[in-house]
């Protein structure tokens, strides 16, 4: 039989990084190996595709951004769409891949399995789980059942959809959660199951060079409004440079806004976007039917995600009615 062809590209991250020593697994450099030597530790990996391999970024994923974002999800689209490709595996750092995976499940279109892995533990490690991470995302990415619901990730054991992904725990080997997580053993028609039924990706135009400047701020008890004026009125001037610009905000239980920030965020022009998303992680009802039309509910999606879904909607050039429909879809 055939064996997939699935084309992986190494962007970094602690699954290539090193220590000076076996049992240090804190003091390492992230994004050291390049993607052949992560190739090289899994010879098995030859038994299940023929993969090529590439080396788009090797940073630590704490330094990755929004033009990263970009690139890379040029690249995937590229990949999917070469009919020599059978599917793509995405190797990245673990503390920001929610978002990367999520950038891409909203701005990749296909069918073929996209899978990112990672690594808790640098691949000098006793018990370096890299290896075999790597091993079942490209298990997973051979497999035609796993394109149907969006960008998948692959890390201990589990399957873990890029829609509802999050790291929630600094150094555990079992660090992240998502609704819906499978077993690596999952049948073909268990992973058919995780096709969401509503599912909305977006067209960045083949022009954009930079995705619009979008930040997120916390609220905490008491957090002062100098920073949301502070805040809206740089968001303010850089909407008049790159045409777009937005805002974020994780608000306490159901998105709720304290008193003292309202006059603050008066001080957001009309055209830039503000996103009221709840600190609890999201799935926020719809409450606000007399709130200036910019300000948009970020439904189910938790803040990080919120961020990631305006930053596409604008960069794909959504305002008004769209871009509040975007987020009603989401
Ligand atoms: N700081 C690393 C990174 O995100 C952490 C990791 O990959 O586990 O690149």
């Amino acid at each position: 039989m055939r064996k997939p062809r699935i084309a992986l590209i190494a962007t970094g991250g602690t699954i290539a990084g090193t220590a000076g020593s076996a049992t240090d697994t804190s003091g390492y450099t992230a994004g050291q190996l390049g993607a052949d030597a992560l190739l090289a530790a899994v010879p098995q990996l030859e038994h299940l595709a023929r993969l090529s391999a590439e080396q788009l970024f090797n940073i630590d994923s704490k330094d990755m951004t929004p033009q990263h974002w970009l690139v890379l999800s040029r690249r995937v689209q590229a990949l999917v769409d070469d009919p020599a490709v059978d599917g793509v595996v995405i190797t990245h750092g673990t503390d920001t891949l929610e978002e990367t995976a999520y950038f891409l499940h909203i701005t990749v279109a296909t069918t073929k399995p996209v899978v990112m892995t990672a690594a808790m533990r640098p691949a000098t490690a006793l018990s370096a789980d890299g290896p075999l991470n790597l091993y079942q995302a490209v298990e997973l990415a051979c497999r035609p059942a796993a394109g149907r619901a969006g960008v998948l990730a692959v890390l201990g054991d589990r399957i873990l959809p890029a829609a509802s992904l999050s790291k929630r725990h600094p150094a555990a080997v079992d660090a992240f959660t998502s609704a819906g997580a499978l077993t690596t053993l999952a049948s073909d028609a268990v992973l058919q199951a995780l096709a969401p039924a509503r599912y909305s990706r977006i067209a960045l135009p083949p022009e954009l060079q930079t995705l619009p400047p979008v930040e997120l701020l916390t609220v905490a008890a008491g957090s002062s409004p100098a920073l949301a004026s502070a805040v809206a009125r740089a968001l303010a001037r850089a909407s008049l440079v790159s045409g777009a610009a937005g805002l974020v905000l994780a608000l306490p239980g159901n998105a709720s806004l304290p008193e003292s920030w309202l006059p603050a965020l008066d001080e957001l022009p009309n055209s830039v976007p503000l996103v009221l998303a709840s600190r609890c992680g999201g799935g926020i009802s719809r409450h606000r039917a007399d709130a200036p039309g910019n300000w948009l509910d970020a439904g189910a999606l938790d803040p990080l995600k919120a961020r990631v879904r305006l930053i596409a909607g604008l960069g794909a050039g959504l305002r008004g009615a769209r871009l509040r429909r975007w987020f009603e879809r989401g």
